[in-house]
C-alpha cells in the first residue's frame, strides 16, 4: 500500500502516534513528508525520534496544498478533523486517504479486542489485558496491549504481532471514525458508557454515539459485542444488534460473582464496572472463570486514577490527579465507605461545581482546597447548606500537611482536584506524582 509511493503524515504531534505513523511509512515509502501547522519547538521531541531517517522530509509551521495534491497516500492523525480543504483537495487529486489505526486493522494476523466509552476505557483496557496474561491458558501465544495506552505503538507492534496472539487496544471515537472508511470492526467491541465529550468536533451527542457505534457497525457474525448494562445508550445498542449473527452481551456490575470481586483491589462502583466488562471480554476471548479469580488480585490502579499511594499511620493515601472534572471527583467520593478528607481546585476551565456540591458536601470529613478555582468550590459547598469543615493552602505540601494533622486511622486523604492543574503544575501527572511523593516521604519519617 505505501511501496515506493510519496506519503504525507498529516499531523505528527507530540503523542507517538504521529511519530510511530512516519517511522513506519518511512520503512516502505519512496518519500515521506511530515506535515504539521506547529512548529519546530513545539514538536521537538517528536522530530528527534525520526531525525536519522533519510526519506523524510518536514514541513512545519502551516500546510502546503500541493503536498497533498502530489502526494499518493495521506495518513491522517486522529486528531485531525478530516474536513478540511487539504484533505479534500487530496481526495479530488486521486489520492488514498487513510490512517494509523485502518493500517493496523488492515494488516493485523491476530484477534483485536477494543475498548471504547467515555469514562474508564484505560482502566478496563489494562485490566483485559492483564486478566489475559496472567491466566495459565494456551488459547493465546501472547497479549500485546496498545492504543492510547501501553508502551509499544500499534505500528511497531505490528512487526512482532502473530496470528495467534492477541491485541487489546484502546481506541476513540476519532479513530473509530476511520477505521468505517474501512468497514472494519473488532472481533470483540466494549463499550463502556457513553456521556458528553468531545462535543467540540463531534458537535452533536448524536454524531459522537455515530462514531462510537462504529465499533460495533461492521462486525461479522460470531463477532462479540460487550455493552454496559446500566447505560442507555449501551441497552438501545443491544437491542439494534442482538439479532444479528453477532453475540452480544450486557456486562453487568451487580451480577459479578463474588469469587470475582473477593481480591480485586480497585475502590468503588465504577471500577466494578470495569472488572464486569474486561470479565465478560474475557468470557468471549475463551476463558473460564476460573482461571480468571488468580489473576485478579494482582492487577494494580493505572498510576493516577484512584491509586493507593500510601498507607501511614492507618490512613490510606489515594491519588486521582486525572480527576480534572466534577463529575470525576463524585465518583471518587462515592468509591469510598471510610470518613474522606478531600484535597481539591486547581485551574479555571469553566465548569460549575453545584453539582459536584450536592453529591459530596455531606460525605467529606474536611475539605481542604488550593488553586485558582478554591474560591468558587467553596462557594458551591457553602449553597449546600451541609458544610464540611474547610480549609485553604497555599501549596500542595500544606494540603497534605493539613490532611495528615486532621486524619485519624481508618480515614482516607483524596487527591482529586475536579480541576485541571496548569495553575500550579505542569499537568495532572505531574500534580499526581508530587501527591505521592509527599505521601513517601510521610512514610520514611514516619
Ligand atoms: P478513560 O480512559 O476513559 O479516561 P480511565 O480508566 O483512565 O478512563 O479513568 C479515569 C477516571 O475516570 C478514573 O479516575 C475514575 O474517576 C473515572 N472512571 C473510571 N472508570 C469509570 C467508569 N466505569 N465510569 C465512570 N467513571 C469512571
Amino acid at each position: 500500500m505505501l511501496e515506493n509511493k510519496i506519503v504525507v503524515v498529516m499531523g505528527l504531534g507530540v503523542f507517538g502516534g504521529g511519530v510511530d505513523t512516519a517511522k513506519f511509512a518511512a520503512r516502505f515509502a519512496k518519500k515521506v513528508i511530515v506535515a504539521d501547522k506547529g512548529d519546530e519547538k513545539k514538536l521537538a521531541n517528536s522530530l528527534k525520534e525520526l531525525a536519522s531517517l533519510k526519506n523524510v522530509e518536514f514541513h512545519l509551521g502551516e500546510h502546503r496544498l500541493e503536498d497533498f495534491t502530489n502526494s499518493d497516500v495521506i495518513i491522517v492523525n486522529p486528531a485531525v478533523d478530516e474536513n478540511n480543504q487539504y484533505i479534500n483537495a487530496a481526495k479530488k487529486s486521486g489520492a488514498l486517504i487513510t490512517s494509523q489505526i485502518e493500517i493496523f486493522f488492515q494488516l493485523c494476523p491476530a484477534k483485536i479486542i477494543a475498548i471504547t466509552g467515555s469514562n474508564g476505557k484505560s482502566t478496563t483496557t489494562a485490566l483485559t489485558a492483564h486478566l489475559l496474561a496472567n491466566t495459565k491458558s494456551s488459547l493465546y501465544d501472547r497479549v500485546f496491549l496498545s492504543g492510547n495506552i501501553g508502551n509499544r505503538p500499534l505500528l511497531e507492534a505490528l512487526e512482532q504481532i502473530k496470528a495467534n496472539d492477541i491485541v487489546v487496544l484502546e481506541i476513540s471515537s476519532f479513530q473509530l471514525e476511520q477505521l468505517a472508511r474501512i468497514k472494519k470492526s473488532p472481533y470483540i467491541s466494549c463499550m463502556t458508557n457513553l456521556a458528553p465529550n468531545h462535543l467540540d468536533r463531534h458537535k452533536t451527542m448524536a454524531n459522537y454515539a455515530a462514531a462510537k457505534e462504529n465499533i460495533f457497525r461492521f462486525q461479522n457474525a460470531g463477532d462479540f459485542a460487550v455493552l454496559n448494562a446500566y447505560d442507555e445508550q449501551c441497552l438501545k445498542w443491544f437491542e439494534k444488534y442482538k439479532n444479528t449473527g453477532r453475540n452480544c452481551v450486557l456486562f453487568d456490575r451487580e451480577k459479578l460473582d463474588s469469587k470475582l470481586t473477593a481480591d480485586f483491589k480497585l475502590p468503588g462502583r465504577a471500577n466494578r464496572e470495569n472488572l464486569a466488562a474486561a470479565v465478560e471480554m474475557c468470557r468471549c476471548a475463551g476463558l473460564k472463570d476460573q482461571q480468571l479469580f488468580d489473576a485478579i488480585g494482582s492487577f494494580k490502579s493505572l498510576p493516577h486514577r484512584l491509586e493507593l499511594v500510601g498507607t501511614v499511620s492507618g490512613v490510606k493515601y489515594y491519588n486521582d490527579s486525572i480527576a480534572t472534572t466534577p463529575e470525576s471527583t463524585v465518583v471518587a467520593i462515592e468509591a469510598f465507605t471510610e470518613p474522606k478528607i478531600l484535597i481539591a481546585g486547581g485551574s479555571e476551565k469553566g465548569l460549575p461545581f453545584d453539582e459536584m456540591a450536592k453529591a459530596i458536601s455531606g460525605k467529606l470529613k474536611a475539605l481542604i482546597l488550593i488553586g485558582v478555582t478554591a474560591d468558587k468550590i467553596e462557594q458551591a459547598i457553602r449553597k449546600t447548606g451541609k458544610v464540611p469543615p474547610i480549609y485553604r493552602e497555599k501549596t500542595l505540601q500544606d494540603a497534605v500537611n493539613r490532611a495528615r494533622e486532621l486524619s485519624t486511622a481508618g480515614d482516607v486523604v483524596l487527591l482529586s482536584p475536579a480541576c485541571a492543574s496548569y495553575d500550579m503544575f505542569v499537568n495532572f501527572v505531574q500534580r499526581g506524582n508530587m501527591f505521592a511523593d509527599l505521601v513517601a516521604k510521610m512514610n520514611v519519617e514516619h
